[in-house]
């Protein structure tokens, strides 16, 4: 049976117990037992396949996996104990040493720090392209080049990279094309079906959508995620099967949720827009983006992420998260609750200043999680807090 999203978010289950519960019990346990030692052999062979150890495997976390792989449209997964053990361990299995990375130039800050900071001495190169030059992508493949790296929407200039137009450009050059989908979840976009080799998710934001664990996962075809499991269940950044079970109900609503996310973040980006004291506003969805079109193309809703600047430049910025009422000053995103901001002078206060430019970062800017409460009381948080 062919299953709708919706019904295999919540449709995947593990297998019931003798008890016969409706709901997926929590297995926390370290290790599984075996009969008898020719089951234990041919377990620990992989002749057999079942549970031997919960860095390799566990019930509740293969649930979690499954149903990640059901909504991405993969054949295979692992989970890791966060998103960025999903893009460490991805890296660590794919890469050698001499090897050299193609990012696009607005990645996730931590992602930034791993190609900065540890790549080299790995000997492992990373150049990045930017964003709005596509043209130039190809140009900037390299003999040695393994895969291309993309996150789309990307983190926090909310702007769109076309994976088609990526993927067909690694088809060619024959590298592989590794997506971070977090921003955008399994419900707005398929990496896969549009030609993408991995895709990694940190389950942290919009999967567990309720800001309570951590948690990531890579997937993408058996022979791929057979390596990075063989690496993973070997170095240990496997996920907790309390985390997998909290992720794991947390996808039943995914689609639920991710829904309204969207349609509070287009009203609220609208809102922005037709404000006097805010220079700009990017969001997928807006006709005003310069990637519009391919946003409709790719994502099948705008996604949570709304970005804006207040005049005024730093102070400007500053000022608007002073005056911010009912919205949280934090770090994370993809929470019921909005989220603001100021990458400036928080999450890229260090990262150097062209970089900054090239990820459309300005020091006015302002990312907002929009989050699930009534958008009339977001609208009016950020009404008030514009005008101080
Ligand atoms: C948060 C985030 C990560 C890292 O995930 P953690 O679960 O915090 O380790 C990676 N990529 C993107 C795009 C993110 O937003």
């Amino acid at each position: 049976m062919s299953k709708k999203f919706e019904t295999s978010a919540i449709r995947t289950q593990s297998e019931t117990t003798q008890f016969s519960e409706h709901s997926v019990p929590l297995y926390l346990t370290s290790g599984f037992v075996f009969d008898d030692s020719e089951e234990m052999r041919a377990s620990f062979a992989e002749e057999k396949q079942r549970d031997l150890y919960s860095r390799y495997s566990n019930p509740n976390v293969n649930e979690f996996v499954d149903k990640v792989c059901a909504m991405e449209g993969a054949e295979a997964g692992f989970a890791f104990a966060s998103g960025m053990a999903a893009v460490f361990s991805t890296f660590a299995t794919l890469l050698n040493a001499g090897d050299h990375v193609l990012s696009c130039s607005s990645v996730f800050g931590a992602t930034h720090g791993l190609f900065t900071k540890y790549f080299p001495k790995w000997n492992i190169e990373c150049s990045y392209f930017n964003i709005n030059e596509v043209d130039a992508i190809e140009g900037l493949i390299q003999p040695n080049t393994k895969f291309i790296y993309a996150e789309t929407p990307t983190n926090p200039g909310v702007d769109i990279l076309d994976l088609e137009f990526l993927s067909a450009i690694c088809k060619k050059h024959n590298i592989l094309l590794v997506v971070d989908n977090c921003f955008a979840t399994p419900y707005l976009q398929n990496p896969i079906k549009l030609g993408a080799d991995l895709v990694i998710h940190s389950a942290t934001k919009l999967m567990d959508g309720q800001g309570r664990v951590l948690g990531g996962i890579t997937v993408g075809s058996k022979e791929l995620i057979r390596e990075i499991y063989l690496f993973s269940r070997l170095t240990g950044p496997s996920l907790s099967p309390f985390n997998a079970w909290v992720l794991s109900k947390s996808l039943e609503t995914l689609a639920l949720r991710v829904e309204k996310h969207c349609d509070n973040a287009i009203k609220i980006a609208t809102f922005l827009e037709a404000h006097p004291k805010v220079t700009w506003v990017k969001y997928p969805f807006l006709k005003s983006h310069p990637k519009y079109d391919i946003a409709k193309k790719q994502m099948r809703l705008g996604g949570n992420i709304v970005a804006f600047e207040v005049e005024g430049g730093l102070k400007g910025g500053k000022c608007f998260f002073d005056s911010v009422k009912m919205c949280s000053l934090s770090a994370n995103l993809g929470d019921t609750r909005t989220i603001v901001t100021h990458p400036a002078s928080t999450t890229h206060a260090k990262v150097e200043p062209e970089v900054k430019r090239a990820a459309g970062i300005t020091d006015g800017m302002v990312r907002i999680s929009v989050g699930l409460e009534h958008v009339d009381d977001i609208i009016q948080d950020l009404e008030q807090a514009l005008r101080s």
